[in-house]
């Protein structure tokens, strides 16, 4: 790769030594001069020049709570987007039958419009799926699966249709009966199931609980799946990605292979999502299969193992039902746990034990959980380790006030807590200013990554909740002392999540040493009102100084 040079560019560096720049220079994959276009050119006469018109660069984003794992997947099976009646869900369904070999299945996706599926089945003119008799006609040799949507990226509930023929490889008939609470089957008068499953809980467990045999996404699927999403990833910006939610071991494996394959262009941070079903198993594990975990990992500059993540609560039902699908995890990509507070506590002593960074959602109760990790610490010091609390929505100060006294790390999801399930922070007494607290984290000193949590996968919406606040369904902006500036939700989205890997030294700046992941936006985030952020293009991407991804 020759020098080149980027210039007539607006530079948000993120370098406090100078934090704007005109031009930057690059020699392979590390970034050589920023400074002002005479500076830079005189550094690298040689280069090629590239003009950006204007345009305004920065570090690629780190999404530190990424599920990239999902995004690809979605474009693998037939879209409904756009149906809204049954009758053009059937001609889809007609579609797909014309063209796939007799007996082989059917999967489409959910009903409603991605990425978020809030209107459901009432983007239909009948407000339902087809039951199984209307699928039976469209396709009679054919079994048929419309999957309910994965409520994490809406709202539950979730609407699945099967037809006869599924629902008969399934072994659905008038007697069964679902293990798992929310999972409703619809019947008519006569007791026998028309087809249609009702899923209320917003990680869906029907595939685990009464659906067998229905496709899976199997070894290959991810594999192309996390090849598409890496394409998608890259054209909003983003250049790492970390998994903090954990990763199931296929999923981990499915990683591992496209960095054999040198396909990686998103680097990523990925946790251990472990399946062990007591504390016995969890000890042995720790002890005995994760040693490559521990610390800072294992890894290079483009895929790294380090940590594990614990559930906090959980059902015990879905876990189980779950554990029993491995390596199939569904949308979600890790292993669901029940974890109960007594474990929990547990748990959280072997981690230290065995210097295996601790990573949680907290949601709410972070309260609860401070003081574990106090009672941690005073038996095995985590101040140096960088275990990573994750989503945090209310916070008290005391809590914030811990969080840095015991070195932890934190990720936040604007777009889960804000806006998309803003509607229950709307009366807080003190208007919202404890909920997702981004502005006493950042004033605390606390390491703070924001992130998309794949709901979308879309940075620049991210930034926007992120600076606005705005519930999604009234507008009420909820903590107005917690909005950030642009810039500052800039360095979390970018700069900040180097940390989480250890790799501060190196990535996250654009600083002469550092590595060329890159961006160029079409407009300068720091000058818009928040309302505009969401509509920022990404035209250039450069991930380790290679183009990946080119909308000029
Ligand atoms: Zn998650």
């Amino acid at each position: 790769m020759t020098a080149r040079i980027f210039e007539h560019a607006r530079i948000l560096t993120f370098d406090p030594d100078r934090p704007t720049a005109e031009a930057i220079a690059i020699d392979g994959n590390t970034i050589t001069a920023v400074g002002t276009a005479d500076y830079v050119r005189a550094s690298a006469p040689a280069a090629q020049r590239i003009d950006l018109q204007g345009a305004c660069l920065i570090p690629g984003f780190n999404d530190t709570h990424a599920h990239m794992e999902r995004e690809g997947l979605k474009s693998l099976r037939p879209s409904l987007t756009g149906a809204t009646s049954i009758a053009d869900i059937l001609a889809i369904v007609r579609a797909a039958a014309a063209t796939t070999p007799p007996g082989e299945w059917i999967a489409t996706m959910p009903a409603g419009t991605p990425p978020f599926f809030f209107d459901g089945v009432s983007a239909l003119a009948e407000k339902r799926l087809p039951n199984r008799y209307e699928l039976d006609a469209a396709a009679p040799d054919h079994p048929v699966y419309i999957q309910g949507v994965f409520g994490n990226w809406g709202k539950p509930p979730g609407h699945t249709a099967l037809n006869s023929r599924a629902l008969a490889l399934n072994g659905i008939g008038p007697d069964t009966r679902p293990r798992i609470d929310g999972v409703e089957i619809e019947r008519d008068a006569e007791g026998v199931p028309t087809g249609i499953i009702i899923e209320h809980n917003n990680r869906p467990t029907v595939e685990f609980d009464i659906l067998p045999v229905v496709p899976r996404f199997g070894f290959d699927h991810r594999l192309e799946g996390i090849r598409r999403s890496q394409r998608l990833y890259n054209a909003k910006g983003t250049t790492s990605i970390y998994e903090g939610h954990g990763s199931a071991a296929e999923t981990i494996s499915v990683y591992r292979r496209l960095w054999e394959l040198n396909e990686l262009t998103v680097r990523a941070g990925l946790v251990v999502s472990p399946s062990w079903s007591d504390l016995t198993e969890a000890r042995r594990i720790m002890r005995d299969w994760l040693a490559s975990a521990r610390g800072s990992g294992l890894g290079d500059r483009w895929l790294r193992v380090s940590g594990i993540h614990i559930a906090y609560g959980g059902d015990p039902v879905v876990a189980c039902c779950a554990r029993a699908h491995l390596p199939d995890t569904g949308w979600s990509g890790f292993v669901e746990q029940a974890v109960s507070p007594s474990d929990f506590r547990e748990v959280c002593f072997l981690a230290a034990e065995f210097d295996l960074r601790l990573h949680t959602i907290v949601g709410d109760q972070l309260h609860d959980i401070v003081p574990v990790l106090q009672a941690v610490n005073e038996r095995h010091p985590i101040t140096a380790r960088r275990w990573v609390i994750e989503h945090i929505g209310r916070a008290r100060p005391e809590d914030i006030c811990a969080l840095k006294q015991l070195g932890i790390h934190v990720t936040t999801i604007s777009t889960y807590y804000l806006w998309k399930g803003g509607q229950k922070y709307l009366a807080e007494p003190d208007g919202g200013d404890n909920v997702v607290p981004h502005r006493s984290l950042v004033d605390a000193g606390i390491p703070l990554a924001i992130a998309t949590d794949n709901i979308p996968y879309d940075p620049f919406f991210t930034l926007w909740t992120t600076c606005a606040r705005e519930e999604r369904t009234t507008g009420q902006v909820i903590g107005p002392n917690q909005r950030l500036d642009a810039h500052t939700a800039l360095e979390l989205f970018t700069a900040a999540g180097a940390a989480l890997t250890f790799d501060e030294g190196w990535k996250g700046r654009l600083k002469p040493g550092y590595v060329a992941d890159l961006t160029v936006l079409s407009e300068d985030p720091t000058t818009l009102p928040p309302a505009r952020l969401k509509n920022i293009d990404c035209l250039l991407t450069l991930t380790d100084g290679r183009i990946v991804h080119d909308a000029r």
